[in-house]
């Protein structure tokens, strides 16, 4: 199969776009899928997440410890993984303008074609919303995004 973009070279990645009416599927080669931005999010593995994290060091990262372990922010970061199972709750919130970004990056992809860690982290940034939403006492955002994680398959919400 060709790419669809340059007609020229085969296609090695093929995405799906589900829209309301219909679906999109698009074939295409290394080189057309970059030039659309598609292939870096394809390859975004937990692994270069970790790695885009541990790039984006602040000084107020030594500030922030897990009360637990006493692992420090950007002793999480230089060793890249968690002390204990309270850490993530400590950095969570700290790590979650990244997760955010990373989950932008990822928007113009179909949903139906982001398993695995894209889903959890969709998911992830969907339950945090509805919390703030719940917060707010805006149900009709609330009632909105629980649809959404029901299209994950999420039903306790
Ligand atoms: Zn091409
Ligand atoms: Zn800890």
């Amino acid at each position: 199969m060709l790419c669809d973009d340059c007609k020229k070279k085969p296609a090695s990645i093929s995405f799906k776009e589900v829209l309301p009416d219909k679906t999109i599927e698009l074939n295409l080669c290394d080189e057309c899928a970059s030039k659309r931005g598609l292939l870096v999010t394809r390859k975004l593995s937990p692994v270069e997440i970790l790695q885009k994290l541990l790039r984006q060091r602040s000084e107020q990262d030594e500030k922030v410890i897990c009360p637990r372990c006493y692992l420090s922010l950007a002793e999480f970061k230089r060793i890249g993984r968690f002390g204990c199972s309270d850490c993530l709750t400590t950095f969570t919130s700290h790590i979650q303008h990244l997760i955010k970004q990373i989950h932008q990056s990822d928007r113009h992809i179909g949903r139906k074609a982001a398993p695995g860690t894209k889903q959890g982290l969709e998911v992830y940034r969907l339950r945090e919303e509805l919390k703030k939403a719940l917060e707010s006492e805006s149900y009709e955002d609330a009632a909105k995004i629980r649809d959404q994680l029901r299209e994950y398959g999420i039903k306790d919400v």
